[in-house]
């Protein structure tokens, strides 16, 4: 299964259009010096990954007792490679920029430096800005974004263009937008007891039939409880653009797009799954029955807590009954048990609910950034 993986890119509204902004706020690197890291993938360092700031983050170094990041760095047949991109600005360069900046010259010791750690532990590739610029290369594809040349001149992106991406399978990520079902939708659903999309929705009378109404109320369930439901309609609603996909399918309108986030399409997880699965089948082998079923509930608990609604757990945790804990309580303890058997024992259950993160949207983008460290420990 694809997951985001990388630096994810942010599609923020203005004025009708969207500004392409990195997530990672650009500190110490630029989009350019992404730009000439991918482009030297594509041509010089073909079959090589160059780790730069959008695919995992600048690798820190430490040679010769100097701590660096690199902008870019690359292994190759057991050899260091060092990316260095100087802008004009900041580094001392031959050009005018450079000249007429108070400062380039402040950092050519430094610079310095670099180069000579880097060049006495490794390779040393450094080129500047201007001779960039003057290169005009044009980069139709890579893997950081499908908006990459507007990226790079901090360009703006029409809504079209961002749907039109993610119809073609370029944008994967996630948009917040309007829906709409058009009628033949609704004659296709009507039989159906509710719409395609799923949304939490406050009830109201008049939506329910009377004999519903009556039941409840002999029940006394309220009705006004936000409810997970079937709907024809949202306004501003979070989908991953695969979701898009399949509303896009069916025939359902998507309009108003709010913002949209871009991440590389990913595989974060399959190294892990792979490794444990293959234990797993050499524990069959060797006819070790425990390690299997170790090696099963390491697979499956660590699917499972990725989509686990902790609300609905709870801990049970065993305690002496002389225990402090015992006699704790707090918003998160649902209830406690003095165990009984054969004889009176000296135990006490505790159960208490799981910690959670109540906030949607921070806990959404709480796993992005998971799936993000993931990456860079098993990758
Ligand atoms: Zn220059």
């Amino acid at each position: 299964m694809a997951l985001p993986g990388g630096a994810g890119i942010y599609y923020r509204k203005k004025d009708g259009k969207f500004v392409v902004e990195s997530l990672l706020k650009p500190a110490g690197w630029s989009f350019k010096a992404i730009k000439w890291l991918e482009y030297l993938q594509k041509t010089q360092f073909k079959g090589h990954v160059i780790r730069h700031a959008m695919n995992g983050g600048e690798k820190s170094m430490r040679l010769a007792g100097t701590n660096f990041k690199p902008d870019g760095y690359c292994l190759i047949d057991g050899i260091h490679h060092f990316f260095f991109f100087h802008g004009c600005y900041y580094h001392s360069c031959d050009c005018k920029t450079s000249k007429n900046s108070p400062h380039s010259s402040k950092n050519a010791d430094r610079d310095q430096l670099y180069r000579k750690i880097c060049s006495e532990n490794g390779r040393y590739i450094e080129i500047k800005e201007c001779k960039f610029d003057s290169m005009k290369v044009r980069m139709t594809t890579n893997k950081v974004s499908c908006f990459f040349d507007k990226m790079v001149t901090k360009g703006m992106v029409q809504e079209d263009e961002i749907f039109q991406k993610i119809r073609s399978g370029q944008f994967y990520g996630f948009v917040s937008c309007d829906i709409h079902s058009p009628e033949e939708v609704v004659n296709r659903w009507k039989n159906f007891w509710g719409g395609p999309i799923f949304a939490h929705v406050t009830p109201t009378e008049d939506m329910l039939t009377p004999g519903m109404v009556a039941e409840l109320e002999q029940r006394k369930v309220k009705i006004t409880e936000n409810q997970l439901s079937l709907v024809f309609n949202h306004e501003s609603y979070i989908m991953t653009t695969e979701l898009f996909l399949f509303y896009d399918k069916i025939g359902l309108k998507m309009s108003n797009l709010q913002w949209a986030l871009e991440f590389t399409k990913d595989t974060p997880c399959r190294s892990f799954v792979e490794k444990m699965t293959d234990l797993r089948k050499k524990a069959e082998r060797d006819g070790d029955g425990a390690l299997v079923e170790l090696y099963k509930l390491v697979i499956n608990s660590s699917y499972g807590s990725f989509g686990l609604n902790v609300k609905k757990h709870l801990n049970h945790t065993y305690k002496r009954a002389t225990s402090q804990c015992v006699k704790a309580e707090g918003p998160r303890i649902a209830g406690s048990n003095h165990l009984m058997g054969e004889f009176s024992t000296n135990w006490v259950e505790i159960i208490s609910r799981k910690a959670s993160v109540n906030d949607k949207t921070a806990s959404k983008l709480f796993i992005i950034y998971l799936l993000f460290l993931i990456k860079n420990i098993y990758i």
